[in-house]
């Protein structure tokens, strides 16, 4: 039987994806922002996101100079923020440590923030056909069915033995055209045949020798992690108006949703127009308690209690760190989901006047 590469390769020939927008690209730049945006996100929600960022910012250069509230204003609505601040953190450290190009060695591309050893194992073989191995979330599933390899992929035990079997399946020519062709066809296998759930195995090259497959135990690979209740949490949104603009305010770089644009934050209990006359100089009245809205983060889940409040007169103007958007500013900034939900909520609301 011919090897896990060569079986790989073949398929992709046929069956692989050929016409992803990042496909055929040398460029370390546009292969990095790929796999970043690709990082617990699907393909299609990606392609658009990756088309407008390029276009913003066509270089690593172009990236590096930009404020960090544009790059998360793009951002916004693809979650997992923290991806967003280290690639322009990233971005600025290839321009100001390697003098603007990109680090060809997976291990140098592996210092840069926010990029882990697989992820720069990518973009090594991608631009510059380094033979190395990828193990990705997909590429886990996949070899832990192949090979039958049980227990939670998560721990250190488990993820030594699947970087065991990525370096052991690699091509053995050290030429480019395999290495690239096998990494993407890996890839494709896993997004598009051994999928998480109804994986196509009668359509997969893999399926002679495949453990899961063999002993009819594919759902049984990679075990789930296991399961631990999620915390709850809750907060109170301050929907501060004034006229038709909304009071946002930037968090912390650091922590949820950082460096985003989100209403102020106050404690249960607290008296709501105490806290405006002495955070901002407001003098506000709660109008409504908005309906509930409730997000997941992948540690914990958050109900939000939006508080509707007007303001009727504003003694000082606003710090640093806030500022009045009219709603249809407030949507093109970098704000968080749940954020861009309440603003549509106050939107749709408008019409009927609660908004006034
Ligand atoms: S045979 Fe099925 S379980 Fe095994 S690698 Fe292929 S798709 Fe995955």
């Amino acid at each position: 039987m011919s090897s896990v590469a060569t079986r790989l390769i073949h398929w992709h020939k046929h069956d692989g994806r050929h016409h992803l927008p990042w496909q055929g690209s040398r460029d370390p730049y546009a292969i990095w922002l790929s796999e970043i945006m690709l990082q617990q996100t699907q393909v299609a929600t990606v392609i658009p996101y990756y088309q407008r960022f390029m276009q913003r910012f066509p270089t690593c250069q172009s990236l590096a100079l930009a404020p960090l509230d544009d790059v998360l204003a793009l951002w916004s609505g693809l979650g997992y923020y923290a991806r967003a601040r280290h690639l322009h953190q990233a971005a600025r450290s290839v321009m100001q440590d390697y003098h603007g190009n990109f680090p060809q060695q997976q291990e140098l591309i592996q210092q840069l923030p926010g990029i882990g050893r697989s992820t720069a194992a990518a973009i090594a073989v991608f631009a510059f056909g380094e033979r190395c191995a990828i193990l990705d979330g997909n590429v886990k599933r996949v070899f832990a069915r192949y090979a039958g390899i049980g227990g939670y992929p998560g721990t250190v035990k488990i993820q030594n033995l699947l970087w065991q079997k990525a370096h052991e399946y690699l091509p053995e020519r050290n030429a480019r055209q395999p290495i690239e062709i096998y990494t993407q066809a890996l890839m494709d296998l896993g997004a598009t045949v051994c999928t998480r759930s109804k994986p196509l195995c009668t359509a997969c090259p893999l399926q002679q020798d495949c453990v899961g497959f063999r002993e009819n135990r594919v759902a049984q690979f990679p075990a789930p992690k296991p399961h631990k209740s999620q915390p709850k949490k809750e907060t109170l949104f301050l929907m501060l108006l004034n006229q038709k603009q909304i009071l946002l305010e930037k968090r912390p770089t650091t922590g949820v949703w950082g460096g985003l644009w989100c209403p102020p934050e106050i404690m249960a209990g607290e008296d709501i127009a105490r806290y405006c006359a002495q955070q901002y100089g407001l003098d506000a009245r709660l109008v409504a308690d908005m309906p509930p809205l409730d997000h997941t983060f992948t540690h914990f889940k958050l109900r939000i209690h939006p508080q509707l409040c007007h303001v009727v007169s504003a003694a000082a103007s606003p710090q640093q760190h806030t500022r009045w958007m009219t709603l249809e500013q407030a949507l093109q900034a970098a704000i968080p989901t749940p954020v861009r939900k309440l603003l549509r909520q106050l939107i749709l609301s408008a019409e009927g006047s609660v908004v006034s």
